[in-house]
């Protein structure tokens, strides 16, 4: 079974289509998203509607619960983002199209367990908002140690919009580390973190998702150019959006 995993997409819509032709010219069996469709980008509905119909499952994101319910320890720029983003849902004219978007939002999970990996956003002990970074693997052991405990065998998780794999050392490899292309094999448990499709955050703004093949027992990582500029100036012509939402994706942070 192959499975494309994406992640943290943002309302960005020219990366997530990018990626899906990518995803699509390679040899998938399904596609799951670990969550934040919404939040920060100027296209969060047609994000919704193309997540629905491609992916097999999405899960729930601190910024998808911030659109849906209400922010939480978000800055100033997420908070307005937020808000602006609901008003996006509130204004859809045809009722069917917006009956099934808030059906497809209510449903999303908070976490789910595919075949041998427990699905996330943040981590297995708080779902949502937690933040598993990769100096976690050095600075914090105690941390690592307590959500590795709750990992029955592997975990994938989005939400630092760093991509890379965490092990039992603990470590966290990121893609360049493993030539994009890391076989589990031997660990005893795997955290794997696809990067973001629309807001990376390890300086390389080029779009990031991960391909599990569970038979090779191997988790393909890729990057990919997209128009940042039509996406950034999208940005800067809504008022509710701050400039700096679109600026900082030319930096990939
Ligand atoms: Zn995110």
């Amino acid at each position: 079974m192959r499975t494309a995993i994406i992640s943290d997409i943002h309302g960005n819509l020219e990366a997530l289509q990018t990626v899906l032709a990518d995803i699509d010219s390679k040899s998938v069996d399904r596609i799951v998203c670990l969550g934040d469709i919404l939040g920060y980008g100027p296209n969060p509905a047609e994000c919704v509607d193309l997540v629905a119909e491609r992916c097999e499952w999405s899960l729930l994101g601190n910024h998808d619960y911030g659109a849906l319910y209400e922010p939480t320890n978000f800055n100033a720029a997420a908070e307005q983002a937020a808000y602006w983003t609901r008003a996006q849902f509130d204004a859809e004219q045809d009722k069917e199209v917006a009956a099934r978007r808030w059906e497809f939002l209510g449903g999303l999970r908070v976490r789910t367990q595919m075949d041998d990996f427990l699905c996330v956003h943040g981590t297995p002990r708080r779902p949502i908002n937690e933040y598993l970074f990769p100096d976690d693997a050095i600075n914090s052991p105690v941390k690592m140690k307590q959500i590795f405990d709750r990992i029955p065998q592997h975990s994938m998780s989005g939400h630092t919009h760093v991509p890379g794999i965490f092990t039992t050392e603990p470590d966290f490899y990121p893609p360049e580390d493993f030539e994009y292309s890391f076989n589990y094999k031997d660990e005893e448990h795997i955290i794997i973190n696809p990067g973001s499709v629309g807001q990376p955050r390890d300086l390389d703004p080029r779009s990031s998702y991960a391909i599990l093949d569970s038979e090779a027992t191997t988790v393909d990582f890729f990057r990919l150019e997209y128009d940042i500029d039509s996406v950034s100036s999208k940005i800067h012509a809504i008022p509710e959006l701050s400039n700096w939402l679109g600026d900082r994706l030319h930096e990939g942070r």
